[in-house]
């Protein structure tokens, strides 16, 4: 089964994908953890984008084009992928499209989970300030000014792309705003619809 989660930062993207890896036994591919393990090892990409992740800004194209068609390769995929943050913009869309064509390999579904931009900002900054009372971890674009430039970008990049995939007729959209467990069944249901 290959997937893709479209939403916004705080969307509960994460946590959907982690329920349908363990549901469907395929791997959770997310291009801002990839860039982050990259940043953090100091390699050129890393390097590349540690700046602009921090600024909330988009990474170039065909950076994370590049970084997602070496993941899709490694073994641990073959049995299938959800991609978490990836495509986000059309062009990382039919570079995915001519990727996964070149590997002989077909999208299944792409599911939309939409979310009240209104209230995300103060949804996420409530979970900053969770985290930073318990000491967790925190990430260095978790920040008030950032989150506006990244729900920014995905305000400015997202009808483009939910309108190439509806297009393609492989679009599903789920109410991001119910409860997870609901987020979670709505999914099961769209993807059963499609016969996965
Ligand atoms: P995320 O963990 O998905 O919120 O991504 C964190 C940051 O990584 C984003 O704000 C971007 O700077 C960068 N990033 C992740 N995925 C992409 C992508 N598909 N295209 C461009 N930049 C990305």
């Amino acid at each position: 089964m290959r997937l893709i989660l479209l939403g916004p930062p705080g969307a509960g993207k994460g946590t959907q994908a982690q329920r349908l890896v363990e549901k469907h036994g395929i791997v959770q591919l997310s291009t801002g953890d990839m860039l982050r393990a990259a940043a953090k090892a100091g390699t050129p990409i890393g390097l590349r984008a540690k700046d602009i992740m921090a600024r909330g800004e988009l990474v170039p194209d065909e950076v994370v084009v590049t970084i997602v068609s070496d993941r899709v390769d490694e073994a641990d995929a073959r049995n299938g992928f959800i991609l978490d943050g990836f495509p986000r913009t059309v062009p990382q869309a039919v570079a995915l499209d001519r990727m996964l064509k070149e590997k002989g390999l077909k999208l299944d579904a792409v599911i939309d989970l939409k979310v009240d931009l209104s209230i995300l900002q103060e949804r996420i900054e409530s979970r900053i300030a969770d985290a930073k009372a318990r000491g967790g971890p925190l990430r260095s674009d978790d920040d008030p000014e950032i989150l506006k430039k990244r729900i920014e970008a995905y305000r400015t990049q997202n009808p483009a792309l939910v309108d190439y995939y509806q297009r393609l007729d492989t679009l599903k959209s789920v109410d991001g705003m119910a409860p997870i467990p609901e987020v979670a069944s709505a999914i099961d249901r769209a993807l059963g619809a499609t016969g996965l």
